[in-house]
């Protein structure tokens, strides 16, 4: 299958607003991870976030291993975080299921990394060995590290710090494909 044949199916799952970069495109940062460590109330809540994941090192040789990373666009009126699964919920179930065609369709190392953290359950289960759906659920991009902002601006698309919630916001899933 070639990519614009993985693009058409994108789009039959109403993804039509995405641009391709490569594994070495994706800039991986340190400070990232730091900042889901000393800023974010959610580190060590989920079990697809920091400290649950691989080491940046390791997240930077995942990210080389893959030529076709499609960047999915998503954007949106702002809201509250507290919303995120209220707004998130059936964009993330698109997702995931685009994935699963994607990997039937012979791409077997497939992954998406979504563009907000997991809320499928009512009560998150904290670590892997207690996750409810470890199956479906994914880190976003920058639980492996990823500046987003870096790495989206370098191909042309607007992501920026909201100061209120009439502006719109960018979102970004990362779908690997190989
Ligand atoms: S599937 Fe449930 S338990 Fe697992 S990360 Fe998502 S919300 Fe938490």
């Amino acid at each position: 299958m070639a990519l614009k044949d993985v693009e058409r199916l994108a789009k039959e799952h109403t993804f039509d607003d995405l641009k391709w970069i490569s594994g070495n495109d994706v800039v991986v940062k340190q400070w990232v991870r730091f900042s889901c460590e000393l800023k974010c109330s959610t580190y060590g809540t989920k079990p697809i976030c920091p400290p649950h994941v691989p080491s940046i090192p390791e997240c930077e040789r995942f990210f080389e291993e893959y030529d076709h990373i499609m960047i999915i666009r998503i954007h949106k009126k702002a809201h509250h975080r507290d919303d995120d699964k209220t707004v998130f919920k059936a964009l993330d179930e698109n997702i995931m299921a685009l994935e699963k065609r994607l990997f039937f369709e012979g791409y077997y190392k497939v992954m998406a990394l979504p563009a907000t953290i997991c809320t499928r359950c009512e009560v998150c289960g904290i670590t892997p060995e207690s996750c409810n759906h470890m199956a479906l659920a994914r880190p976003t991009p920058e639980a492996l590290g990823v500046d987003v902002f870096e790495t989206v601006r370098r191909i042309g698309y607007p992501i920026d710090v909201l100061r209120d919630y009439n502006q719109t916001m960018n979102r970004y899933v990362f779908m690997l494909v190989a």
